[in-house]
This record gives C-alpha cells, structure tokens and sequence, in this order.
C-alpha cells in the first residue's frame, strides 16, 4: 500500500513542481499511514533527494517519455506498489497523461489540485478552476485516484533523508506521437516555470524602454512577461504574454509594470505568491490584487529599484 508520486526529469534533474508533488504525496501518504514511492521515467542527478521530501525509495526506469508510455509505466508501478494514490505534479506532460493513467490504473482522476484531499467523508479534493478564479470540492470515487498538483501549492520544506533508488523494469508501448525536433529557449529562465517574474505593460510606452523590465529581471534573476496588448503590437514576443489567452504563472514574485490589472491578464497571474505593481495611476485595478504596490512612473521607479537590489545583493 503506498502514495506512488511520478517525477518530471528535465535536463538531467528533478523538476521543482516534482519535488512538490513528493512533499504533497509524502504528507498525504502520512494521513493514511502509506509509504512513499517516487517513480522516475529516467535516470536523474538528484533521484535520490527524494528522501528530502519524504519518499522512502525511487523507482528509477529508462523509458522514452511520452504520455503513452508514461501511463504505461506509472500503471505498472501502481500494481506493483499496490498504490492508493498517484501524485503527478501539473504540467502539459501531466495533462497528457493523468487521462490515460486513470485508464489504465483503473483509477478516479483529481486535476489542479491545491490542497491535501480531506478524508473525513470519502476522498474530497479540492481544485482550482475558471483560471484560478475559483476553488470546487470534488469527491473521487473508487479505490485508486490519480491527482495532478497545481505548481505552488505546496509548501517545500527539506531533511536531510535520501531515498534509495532502485531499477524499475518497465515495458511500455511505442507511441503515436513522434517528437521530430526540439528547440529549447537558451540563456533566458522560461516563463512557466519562473519563480521570479517582471512583467511590463502599455505603461511601459515602447520597446525602447524594456531594457528597464530587462535590467531589473536580470539582477533578480527573474524571466520576463508582458501583457496581451504588449505582445500584439509586437512590443516583445509572443511566448511571453501572461493571461487568460497565454501563459498562467504561479511564481513566488509577480512584479507588473506599467500593467492596468484587467480580469484577463489576473487570470494568468492570480497563483502568484506575492504581488508587487508598479503603476502610476493609484486607482489602477492590479493594487487590488497586489501584495506590495509602488506609485509611481516606471521610467523613475524601475532604475532606482534595480539599483537599491543591486546594492543589497
Ligand atoms: C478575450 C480577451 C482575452 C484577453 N486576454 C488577455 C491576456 O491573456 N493577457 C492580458 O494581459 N490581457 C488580455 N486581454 C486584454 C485585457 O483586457 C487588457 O486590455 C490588457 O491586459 C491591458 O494591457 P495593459 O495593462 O498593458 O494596458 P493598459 O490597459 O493600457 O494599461 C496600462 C497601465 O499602465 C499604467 N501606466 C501608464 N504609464 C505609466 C508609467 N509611465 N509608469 C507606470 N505605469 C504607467 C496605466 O496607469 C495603466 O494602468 C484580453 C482581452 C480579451 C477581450
């Protein structure tokens, strides 16, 4: 009996939104008095850190990753961990495969999950849904259930434990989809998985100005978004439009400049830890939505900030 979490390789490493996924399977695993097993589709450098968030052991195949084969591999290990619950932690990989887990596991699915389920009456998860504007409770049905975690949602603190990583002997089905190629953004932090973000809006008045955004993402060692309007008009390139119509992040810091705070633009940023707006209008929208707020004209804010960090760091 066991809480079986799939770990997300990228690089050669262990995804954070993985590690994430350990800690919740491993607090969950604690409620019901199971143990922890981490399952790896490959090798990694760090498998065995798994220990650090509360896995006893690391199940470690060598498998081509895709959905198909993904599903193939975590219904094999459930059987054989005779596991309860299957942790996954959100990601377009997870999409893919918790549908075809739940198929192939025999297992109820629980998406965007945000918190430990609660057990007092069945198996009741809660979700984040219309674009994080909203939380439902959702009771799973069935003994087995597949969960994916919305990246944040769980707090990470660390032991020193390690787990012990053992061959896992799969044999999973070839599949339908061939990645031809890949190409991968070099020198920049991706915008999905950014726990620092500085995002600029109209308020910026031109490209001309982004070195400001630029500077202030570098020194924090942040990525860089901007708003719908910005990327419409070509201000900067289209993969780094947040909102409801492009990318959803769930950084520890959202820092918007010169963004007016629409309900479009919220949607992709509302999981954010900590929000900090910078707007020159002090009845702009987002300082409803903002942790920290600075009035103020970007073009004199963003250099003085930047320097002040610059001292600090
Ligand atoms: C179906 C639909 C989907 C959409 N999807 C998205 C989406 O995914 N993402 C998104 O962002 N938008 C989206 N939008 C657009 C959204 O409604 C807003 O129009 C957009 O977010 C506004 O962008 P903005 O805040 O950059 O510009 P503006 O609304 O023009 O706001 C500019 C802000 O900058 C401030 N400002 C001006 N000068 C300065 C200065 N010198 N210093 C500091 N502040 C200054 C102003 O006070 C203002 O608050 C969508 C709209 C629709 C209808």
């Amino acid at each position: 009996m066991a809480v079986l979490v799939f770990l997300e390789i990228e690089d050669g490493a262990v995804k954070r939104s993985s590690w994430e996924a350990v800690a919740y399977g491993s607090a969950l695993a604690k409620q019901m008095g199971k143990e922890t097993i981490a399952l790896a589709p490959s090798a990694a450098s760090d498998l065995a850190h798994a220990g650090n968030y509360g896995a006893s052991k690391v199940w470690q195949a060598e498998i081509s990753v895709s959905a198909e084969s993904i599903a193939d591999l975590v219904a094999q290990a459930a059987d054989k961990a005779s596991a309860d619950v299957i942790v996954l932690a959100k990601s377009l990989m997870a999409d893919l495969a918790a549908p075809m887990i739940g198929i192939k596991a025999n297992a109820s699915v629980g998406t965007n999950v945000v918190a430990l389920p609660d057990l007092s009456n069945g198996f009741v998860i809660r979700k984040s849904v219309f674009s994080g504007k909203a939380l439902a409770d959702m009771k799973l049905e069935g003994a087995r259930k597949v969960l994916t975690i919305k990246k944040n949602a769980v707090g990470l603190t660390k032991t020193d434990a390690q787990a012990n990583v053992e061959t896992f002997g799969a044999s999973v089905g070839s599949s339908k989809i061939t990645v031809k190629e890949k190409q991968k953004q070099t020198g920049e932090i991706l915008l999905p998985d950014a726990d620092l973000v500085v995002s600029g809006g109209r308020g910026m008045k031109g490209p001309e100005n982004w070195h400001l955004i630029e500077d202030l993402a570098k020194t924090i060692g942040a990525a860089t978004g901007c708003s719908k309007p910005v990327s419409d008009i070509d201000w900067r390139p289209h993969h780094e439009h947040v909102g409801q119509t492009g990318i959803k992040v769930s950084p520890n810091l959202y820092i918007a400049v010169g963004i007016s705070g629409a309900i479009q633009h919220l949607a992709g940023v509302s999981s954010s830890k900590v929000i900090v707006v910078i707007n020159k209008d002090p009845e702009a929208p987002f300082f409803k939505s903002a942790d920290y707020g600075i009035v103020g004209d970007a073009m004199e804010v963003l250099p003085k900030l930047t320097a002040a960090i610059k001292e600090i760091l």
